[in-house]
């Protein structure tokens, strides 16, 4: 066919606008969590939209989910939706805590792709283009992993290693360290995750579980751009030992080892008090060993106990079929 050919002009014509509708409809719903993020979300709002409407052949959406703030968040973001119909908000009938509101985000995203990312300003947005060009390149997960992490408290760090390595060690799911909830995901992803019907969700061990195929990019993590972090230690601790109990039933099984070392040990024990008695009779030593054991015993007998009620715990409020989050209004 001659190169002027009109036929083959028009089909020229016909294969690129195909290609450019194709990547047109690509879109991508970026989802942003938010508890009582007033002072954040303008400029958050603000710092997506100029990355985001720089990216050639996406068009995109952002789902924000409040989860019960009680500030101003609401009325802030209904009112920059006035101005920009491409922002839905979610906003929930209380505070479900950050992995629901995840989970809503990625229930009611209709992208090809999906963005979470948090609203301090903690997680990179220019980081985004690059996700994405990687996910047109066929990548289903980009992970965005925090080079250092020196804008945390010595303690967050330490205490986030610790949790890392512990539950990487107890379970057959490895979970990547220092990578937050910050990503993006494709469709497949965000499909395969809706297949997961637990009610106790944590989402970092839910990504591992679903696999596909990763890419990691690194970004360095700044230091929230005002207010204050909504993760107590003790929350971290409960996100912690929901981390564990999520992936893991080690913690349930290393007892029944534990406890044969213990009763071999014991028995030989016994055999030793035995001989003790029969070869030098009945003294009345052994006050200090009894109680040491008794105490020891006991205690080791109280953790298990509490162990088991971790995991029964959870399946109690599991056969609740309780909703994950409940919606007070779409905007
Ligand atoms: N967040 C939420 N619900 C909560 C706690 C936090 O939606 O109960 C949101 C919060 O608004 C932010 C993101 O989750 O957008 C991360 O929270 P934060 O910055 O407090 O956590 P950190 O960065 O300290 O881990
Ligand atoms: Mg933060």
């Amino acid at each position: 066919m001659k190169k002027d050919d009109p036929l083959s002009k028009s089909n020229q014509e016909r294969s690129s606008l195909e290609y450019d509708t194709q990547m047109i409809s690509r879109v991508i719903s970026v989802i942003i969590p938010c508890h009582n993020e007033e002072k954040n979300i303008i400029k958050s709002l603000h710092a997506l939209n100029n990355i985001l409407d720089n990216i050639p052949h996406i068009t995109w959406k952002v789902l924000l989910i409040d989860d019960g703030s009680s500030d101003k968040t609401v009325e802030i973001a209904t009112s920059l939706q006035e101005q920009d119909n491409r922002l839905k908000i979610i906003e929930f009938s209380r505070n479900f805590g950050k992995e629901a509101a995840m989970t809503a985000g990625l229930d009611e995203a209709t992208g090809d792709a999906a963005i979470i990312i948090d609203a301090d300003l903690q997680d990179d947005p220019s980081l985004i283009p690059q996700m994405v060009k990687k996910w047109e390149e066929g990548t289903e997960v980009v992970l965005a992993k925090r080079s250092d992490r020196t804008t945390d408290h010595v303690l967050k760090r330490f205490t986030a290693s610790l949790f890392y390595r512990t539950h990487n060690a107890l379970s057959p799911l490895k979970i990547p360290e220092n990578v937050g909830d910050f990503r993006l995901i494709d469709r497949c992803v965000i499909d395969a995750l809706k297949l997961l019907p637990e009610r106790q969700r944590f989402m970092k061990g839910l990504f591992a579980y679903v696999g596909f195929k990763t890419e990691t990019l690194t970004y360095k993590r700044q230091a929230r751009e005002t207010g204050e972090s909504k993760f107590t230690p003790l929350s971290l601790w409960n996100l912690a030992l929901e981390g564990f109990t999520s992936f893991s039933t080690i913690p349930l099984r290393i007892w029944t080892y534990l406890g044969t070392i213990g009763a071999i040990l014991s028995i030989i024990y016994g055999f030793f008090v035995v001989f003790h008695k029969l070869l030098y009779g009945n003294g009345t030593q052994g006050y200090t060993s009894i109680f040491f054991a008794i105490l020891f015993f006991g205690s080791i007998q109280m953790i298990t106990v509490g162990i088991l009620g971790e995991y029964i715990g959870r399946i109690y409020m599991e056969t609740k079929q309780r909703p994950v989050y409940i919606i007070r209004k779409r905007h």
